[in-house]
């Protein structure tokens, strides 16, 4: 018996769509991406990559035709915390329209699952205030007090996928990533994540060099790999699980911690010039991967200073002067 099945990942214009068609392509799947955009820098792997603006129905409706299985719903309007911050009204519009079409259009359409990708934007703000926070677990969200805008956007959409399980018993799954960053990631424009904002700025940098760093660079994180985030996303379509898991690893790090990783993979002294009005989003935040752990047996286990050393490198190739 075949086990190929036909896949949507919508956002596979996108950073981490773009690297989830690749690997459902590897697997033997049939997919269709689906975006307002081709993807930046290299070709898509979809059967099908329609140019496609979600936040209208009719072309949800379009997207989910002809016998889907699974949708991946990772279209958003979305970018780093400078963005996020600077734009509420937008994100929360856009998104909102985006998800809540994706959902009926899925549902008119017979879809069979449909994946919600959620963040750790979601999360009570009061318990992020502290570089050393203790690990985010996923009833941490309520009672609710996440970031304006994007967090309360996804924190809704979350519902809506569990209201549309209970009322028409359509399988919906829920991830909140904890910051994803890769080859392949935007590194400049203004959407860009410090991962892929600092390795811009140290790949510029001449040894010895400053780099701006926003805040006093004591503000935590925990970052994964986007090659450990599609493998939590097939486990997490696939298990039996119907509310939200955390999908991030626990490493936690500064952000100064951060820049001494990626200009150590640059083999350059790199020096921090502090914008203590630049934004910096919550003072701290980690993934607590217990119940992902429970649920699939398994977690991200990527380190940072692998995937850096190979992320930093892409964009080093991506900026570097063209001879
Ligand atoms: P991305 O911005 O690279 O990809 C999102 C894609 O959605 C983009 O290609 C964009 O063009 C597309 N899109 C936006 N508006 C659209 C519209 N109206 N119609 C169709 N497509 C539209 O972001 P990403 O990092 O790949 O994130 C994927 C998903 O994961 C998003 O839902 C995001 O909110 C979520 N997420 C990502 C992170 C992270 O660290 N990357 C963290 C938390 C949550």
């Amino acid at each position: 018996m075949s086990t190929q099945k036909r896949i949507l990942v919508t956002g596979a214009g996108g950073f981490i769509g773009h690297h989830l068609v690749t690997r459902l392509k590897k697997d033997g799947h049939w997919v269709r991406g689906a975006d307002i955009k081709y993807p930046e820098y290299a070709p898509s792997d979809a059967d099908e990559m329609e140019i496609l603006d979600l936040r209208q129905e009719q072309n949800c409706l379009l997207a989910t035709r002809g016998g889907i299985d699974e949708v991946y719903n990772l279209a958003a309007d979305m970018g780093g915390i400078g963005f996020i911050t600077a734009n509420h009204a937008l994100i929360a519009r856009n998104n909102i329209l985006i998800n809540a079409h994706m959902l009926e259009a899925s549902k008119m359409n017979g879809v069979k699952r449909f994946l919600f990708s959620s963040s750790a934007c979601v999360y009570n703000q009061a318990l992020q205030k502290n570089p050393d926070v203790a690990p985010l677990k996923e009833e941490d969200a309520y009672p609710a007090d996440p970031e304006p805008g994007y967090g309360w956007e996804k924190l809704y959409a979350e519902e809506m996928c569990k209201y549309y399980y209970m009322d028409y018993k359509m399988e919906t799954r829920i991830v909140r990533f904890h910051n994803v960053y890769g080859p392949l990631g935007t590194y400049d424009g203004g959407r860009e994540k410090a991962p892929a904002a600092i390795s811009r700025k140290i790949a510029l940098a001449k040894d010895g060099d400053s780099i701006e760093v926003w805040g006093d660079g004591e503000q935590t994180r925990s970052f994964m790999l986007v090659d450990d985030c599609v493998e939590g996303l097939k486990r997490i379509m696939a298990c039996d699980y119907r509310e939200a898991l955390n999908l991030g690893t626990d490493e936690l790090v500064t952000i100064n911690g951060l820049v001494d990783i990626i200009a150590k993979a640059a083999g350059k002294t790199i020096h921090k010039k502090h914008n203590l009005t630049g934004p910096q989003g919550v003072r701290g935040r980690n993934s607590d991967n217990s119940r992902t752990r429970r649920v699939l047996g398994w977690e991200p286990k990527i380190s940072l200073e692998e995937g850096l050393a190979v992320t930093y490198k892409w964009i080093e190739s991506q900026v570097a002067p063209k001879k």
